[in-house]
């Protein structure tokens, strides 16, 4: 195992990675940029190391600082949470060129899967069901009317090297269609530095559902159930739960096998999670894999038992997978709120500020991810995630009902935040009844 790990990202995944690394008698060493002198993870690690600017290219996404501060601080591997260097496969190389083990897939991993269009073509030829879609990327708007016409409209315009929710647009018609095609292109060039697009049938109402998977160097591949991730604003997850309640015992049962086949496609190693949609009818596509720890992986934990972080580390440092697929044993039910720095009440508008009051939840089931305080400022240059709270139950109805007592113990003050959305969804018809689908926050919200 190592000795010294560096974790090279901020906010609530920085402190959950300490957490893991401080029960495995890991040492910690934290990195932080001019704005998070004062952050949590800055004062929990072991060690904490200054790596420039507050803007994310001077500091969390500046390759050759953080390499010099894993060199200075001796640290044997670096774990890059979610976000800014997670799915680059160019860092995980120099990490390896350097000597230093980088948390996460392989850059080969990486490559394949951080295309979406070439993901889907990997898939398809693995007998894993995708999206209908073009066949890989389009460069002609001649394509993209012919496509749209034989799967029929609304279609979705998607950049390949898109991600977070962005870089997707639907159109309805020819009119749209053309309309959008050079935008998307031209926008996914400046956000993504990669103009290539694709185009997929656009599912209607459908159920956000991935399934987490770990895979080790000797190939065992296992996966540890679901988890629906249909509350949804903009394409962004506000809020996770498993087991989905929209599908049926048979179908997690054919759909993990997917998963895992999926991953044993590319050869994967590491944690990931292989999204798919589901349509009304059940019908199940691959959408895409993240090669990174996912924000919702607690949820995962809480009905697993498994310390996903953990066994990250467990992968990068060689270990077999500690359980096979016959000792997963999924129980009871778990859903985690995003709390954001966002104003429900004006379109979801991210805003800093300081923290009056911090106040999170106790008692039975009860998890708080964060990296608050009283009197911690938020930063505007970053996410907006400030908590996840999830919560655990026998069932789903307890789960419902201690996620109500439990967002009216936690006392957020001096900022905006999204709890008043939770409050109204755990009161919404719709998702009680466990029927929520992708664009329905943007329907009814
Ligand atoms: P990202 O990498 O940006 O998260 P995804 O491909 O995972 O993008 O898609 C994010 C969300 O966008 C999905 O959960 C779903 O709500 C919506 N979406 C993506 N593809 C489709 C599709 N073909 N039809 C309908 N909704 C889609």
């Amino acid at each position: 195992m190592f000795d010294r790990v560096l974790i090279a990202n901020r906010g609530e995944i920085a402190v959950r990675i300490i957490r893991a690394c401080r029960e495995m008698g890991i040492h910690s060493v934290a990195v932080f940029s001019e704005a998070d002198k004062d952050a949590l993870h800055t004062r929990m690690a072991d060690e904490a190391i200054c790596i420039g600017a507050a803007a994310p290219e001077k500091s969390y996404l500046n390759i050759p600082h953080i390499i010099s501060a894993a060199e200075v601080s001796q640290a044997d591997a670096i774990h890059p949470g979610y976000g800014f260097l997670s799915e680059n496969a160019r860092f995980s190389e120099i990490c390896s060129s350097c000597g230093i083990t980088f948390i996460g897939s392989p850059p080969e991993v990486i490559e394949k899967l951080g295309d979406k269009a070439m993901a889907k073509t990997i898939m398809t030829k693995a007998n894993v069901p995708v999206v209908p879609g073009t066949d890989g990327v389009i460069e002609r708007e001649r394509e993209a009317l012919t496509f749209a016409a034989s799967v029929s409209y609304p279609v979705m315009i998607k950049a390949a090297g898109g991600g977070g929710g962005r870089g997707m647009r639907i159109v309805f018609n020819e009119k749209e269609l053309k309309q959008a095609f050079h935008t998307t292109q031209s926008e996914a060039g400046a956000f993504f530095n990669n103009s290539a697009i694709y185009l997929e049938k656009y599912i209607e109402e459908p159920h956000h559902v991935e399934f987490q998977i770990l895979a080790d160097v000797k190939g065992n591949i296992i996966h540890l159930g679901e988890r629906d991730c249909s509350v949804q604003r903009r394409h962004q997850k506000l809020l996770e739960e498993s087991p989905s309640s929209f599908i049926s015992q048979r179908q997690r049962v054919k759909m993990g096998k997917a998963a895992v086949k999926a991953a044993s496609a590319v050869g994967y190693v590491g944690a990931g999670t292989i999204e798919f949609l589901v349509d009304r009818n059940g019908e199940y596509y691959f959408i895409e894999a993240n090669t990174r720890i996912q924000v919702e992986h607690p949820v995962t934990e809480m009905i697993s038992g498994v310390d996903i972080i953990k066994e990250q580390l467990r992968i990068a440092a060689g270990e077999k997978l500690s359980k096979t697929q016959r000792d997963i044993e999924l129980k009871g039910h778990a859903i985690e709120f995003r709390i954001n720095a966002e104003d429900p009440s004006d379109n979801f508008k991210p805003m800093g500020g300081k923290v009056a009051i911090y106040q999170p939840p106790g008692g039975p089931g009860i998890r708080v991810d964060s990296h608050l305080y009283t009197g911690y400022t938020v930063p505007t240059q970053y996410d907006s995630l400030l908590a996840k709270l999830i919560v655990w139950g026998e069932d789903r109805n307890e789960a419902i009902r201690r996620s109500r007592r439990a967002l009216d113990e936690f006392q957020i003050e001096g900022i905006k935040t999204t709890m008043p959305f939770h409050h109204w969804i755990l009161n919404e018809k719709t998702f009680l009844d466990g029927e929520v689908y992708t664009d329905f926050v943007e329907k009814h919200y």
